[in-house]
């Protein structure tokens, strides 16, 4: 039993349970994947389950495919047999199968968003139903949500008949299915779904898979969504060998579905499930642990639970106040040299978490600058996006027409009419005159078998870049950009999809006019050709490749949970961002954004830095955030101010930690008779009130009540401060 030496004793006990359904629930760090995956290995080494019967579910590919990695590590062979991988790969590996028996064909294809949209589109023709009154994006998240909860389209109208509107929306879902049907099409969502249909209309299927998965494995079982959740049921009903394993201070996915309900139905679902609490953490220091337990502990919506480790004090937890974003990105760079130096650490043992994709493009830039190679996880490098390709491609053909490799990029991006076929009949005119393809296009009607339609289609495209090409000549190039983005109704496109991928795909251009408008701060002659010939720089991938696969990793909070890393940088920790703006007036997206928080801090193995910009721009917009409060929950004492380090040689070392980045934090409750006159049923998130000294500012949290309510208050000119209602001088206004 080899590998039961590196468990804790609880952590065996879960090792060993593989008979019965089973529970982990347990914070960060404290082994929750580890013990999935010595659990398969114990399985299949000691107790002769054949890899065959194991199924073992993931959050991610990239979780999937290190799992299985780590199984190899421990077992001798057969790891190619367990079948581990999201819920939705899983899904399409059993359809792919057995689809046919629910009467669609095995060759289905995948509908993505644009597909879905446009088929909603002749589901509300077809139904007569006009688009204003049914809006299509509104009508898929309404199906979307039926799906999560699997609701047939038969029982939303049964249930609903008596609603004329309500009723109409169920037909409509049931044409929409219907149609995916007849396009021997799924839809995302119906991935789990038709699986669950295949398992309910045909039980010799189901039995065959419950049969083979004797053994199912589930990890971050916090964030599965109820048809998540019945599918795992279907398929450990007859064994129920099935081993969950989640974390309530983890779930940051309620926005896509998940809910923290599976992990209380399971007891109820199983009540003889064995619950196995772990409760030591090995991979963080003390500091780093106190911190993330004290940031958490603000959440009301949490079940207590201890946490200890027997790693370490360690560093401080290190905050940095940049004074704008570059000045942020910088401190960071240098940082990451120095630490290496230093320390011995290898760029691979970094990782820069933010909250939003754009916020990625400054702190890259920083690190191209610094010769700092880099990767993202989950998603694309800043330059190599598409929305951010299809701009610099628009620019490229305005600076310079006769590029013919950008304008096929874009020449029906957004989509006017020019398919392939025109396309092809264009560049084979062209290779044939020896021209480029814009300039053949200026005489359209040349260009031998194309439609009357598509003629006029190239022409208007030449005139809009010709509009664009005069425009060069007068405006800058940030306005240029916004006037193109205006004209090609790019931006609307993307709203009307209003997906958070179409979200994040806007930010992201409007991330690219904040490059524009640092361009133009930092360059007096600046024009077009200069600024692209910038971007080439940036975005020439080549420059800072990996050398022996060394890199540092950039990704969003959310890419980053169950990962772990020596040296974590926590950026853009300001209100407004992060926690973002929503959180200031719902309490439940403010108490996810805070998991949210512990998820980050909790990725850190040795050293964690938090750091914030006083000014900052992002999406094109100056901002002047105040510091983020999750840094003002972390307990004095456990932080170490980097400016001040800065200062120190000139200023007297002072003791305490408290550096000027932190007077935002005094708590205003010197003795004074309480002033129970404040309208205090007034003071509620988002009500402006006027203090005595600090003006007007915006209450973003109350808590606790009567004498000893706190209210937090972010003033324009102070930043965040917090009260104590009941002493402080404020009114509401
Ligand atoms: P998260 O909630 O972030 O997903 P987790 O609970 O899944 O965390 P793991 O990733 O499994 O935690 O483990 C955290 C770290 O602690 C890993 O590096 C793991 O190898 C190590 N670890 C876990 N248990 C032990 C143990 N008993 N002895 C030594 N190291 C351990
Ligand atoms: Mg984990």
């Amino acid at each position: 039993m080899s590998f039961l030496t590196g468990m804790n004793e609880r952590q065996k006990e879960a090792v060993l349970a593989t008979e019965g359904p089973i529970l982990v629930l347990a914070g960060a760090g404290s082994g929750k994947t580890r013990v999935l995956t010595y659990r398969i290995a114990y399985l299949i080494e000691e107790k002769g389950v054949s890899p065959y019967n194991i199924l073992a579910l993931t959050f991610t590919n990239k979780a999937a495919s290190e799992m299985k990695e780590r199984i190899s590590r421990l077992i001798v062979d057969g790891v190619d047999d367990i079948w581990t991988g999201t819920f939705h790969s899983i899904c399409v590996r059993i359809l792919r199968r057995n689809i046919e028996k629910i009467g669609y064909n095995r060759s289905f294809v995948i509908f993505d968003t644009s597909d879905q949209k446009t088929l909603i589109k002749d589901c509300l023709k077809e139904k007569d139903m006009n688009e204003k009154l049914f809006d299509p994006n509104s009508m898929l998240n309404f199906i979307g949500s039926q799906k999560d909860k699997l609701i047939s389209p038969d029982k939303y109208i049964n249930d609903n008949y008596s609603d004329f509107r309500e009723r109409q929306k169920g037909e409509l879902y049931e044409l929409y299915q219907n149609k995916l049907k007849e396009n021997n099409a799924l839809d995302f969502d119906d991935l789990i779904n038709k699986t669950i249909e295949l398992f309910r209309q045909n039980p010799d299927v189901l039995e065959y898979y419950q049969n083979k998965f004797k053994y199912v494995l589930v990890d971050e079982y916090q964030d599965t969504n109820r048809a998540q959740y019945m599918l795992i049921k279907l398929l450990a009903k007859q064994h129920e060998n099935i081993c969950v394993v989640g974390d309530f201070d983890q779930s940051i996915y309620k926005w896509r579905g998940a809910d923290i309900r599976n992990i209380l139905d399971f007891e109820e679902e199983y009540p003889n499930a064995k619950v196995i609490k772990l409760e030591q953490n090995y991979r963080s220091t003390k500091t780093i642990l106190d911190a993330a337990n004290s940031v958490i502990e603000n959440n009301l919506e949490r079940k207590d639970k201890i946490l200890w480790t027997e790693n370490e004090e360690g560093d401080k937890i290190k905050i940095y106040n940049g004074d704008n974003e570059h000045d942020e990105a910088y401190f960071i760079v240098n940082k990451i040299k120095s630490i290496c130096e230093e320390d011995e650490k290898s760029l691979s043992d970094f990782a820069l978490l933010y909250r939003t994709n754009a916020q990625s493009r400054v702190l890259e830039e920083a690190l191209i600058k610094g010769n700092i190679p880099y990767k993202i996880v989950g998603g694309l490098k800043f330059y190599d996006r598409k929305e951010i390709k299809d701009i610099i491609a628009y620019l490229r053909v305005i600076q310079n027409p006769v590029d013919n490799i950008s304008l096929k990029r874009i020449i029906n991006v957004p989509k006017r009419g020019i398919g392939k076929t025109t396309l092809d009949k264009v560049e084979d005119y062209s290779i044939k005159k020896g021209e480029s393809i814009y300039s053949i296009m200026l005489d359209a009607e040349e260009i031998p078998g194309l439609s009357q339609r598509a003629i006029t289609n190239l022409k208007s495209f030449v005139s809009l870049i010709g509009k664009f090409i005069a425009m060069k000549e007068i405006l800058g190039v940030k306005d240029l950009i916004e006037n193109i983005l205006d004209s090609i109704g790019y931006i609307k496109e993307l709203e009307e999809e209003n997906t958070v991928e179409a979200r994040s795909r806007i930010e992201n251009l409007e991330e690219f006019l904040s490059v524009a408008i640092d361009y133009e701060a930092n360059n007096e002659e600046s024009n077009l050709e200069d600024f692209l010939a910038n971007i080439s720089l940036l975005s020439d991938i080549d420059r800072v490749d990996t050398e022996n696969g060394e890199a540092v990793t950039l990704m969003t909070l959310h890419s980053a949970k169950g990962l772990e890393f020596p040296v974590v940088f926590m950026t853009g920790m300001e209100e407004g961002l992060f926690p973002s703006a929503r959180g200031f007036t719902d309490d439940d997206e403010l108490e996810e954004e805070r998991r949210l928080c512990y998820v980050g801090i909790t990725r850190a193995k040795e050293i964690l830095y938090m750091t914030y910009s006083s000014i900052r721009m992002l999406y094109g917009k100056t901002n002047y955030n105040a510091v983020s409060r999750f840094i003002g929950e972390v307990p004095e004492s456990l932080i170490d101010g980097c400016n001040e380090k800065k200062k120190l040689n000139t200023a007297t070392q002072n003791s305490s930690t408290s550096s000027k980045y932190f007077k935002g934090y005094t708590f205003e409750n010197t003795k004074k008779e309480p002033n129970l006159n404040s309208d205090s049923e007034n003071i509620k998130a988002g009500a402006k009130v006027s203090h005595k000294s600090w003006g007007i500012g915006t209450v973003v949290q109350v808590k606790g009540q009567g004498e000893n309510t706190e209210i937090t208050v972010t003033f324009p000119s102070q930043g965040i401060k917090k009260l104590m209602l009941a002493y402080a001088p404020i009114e509401v206004v």
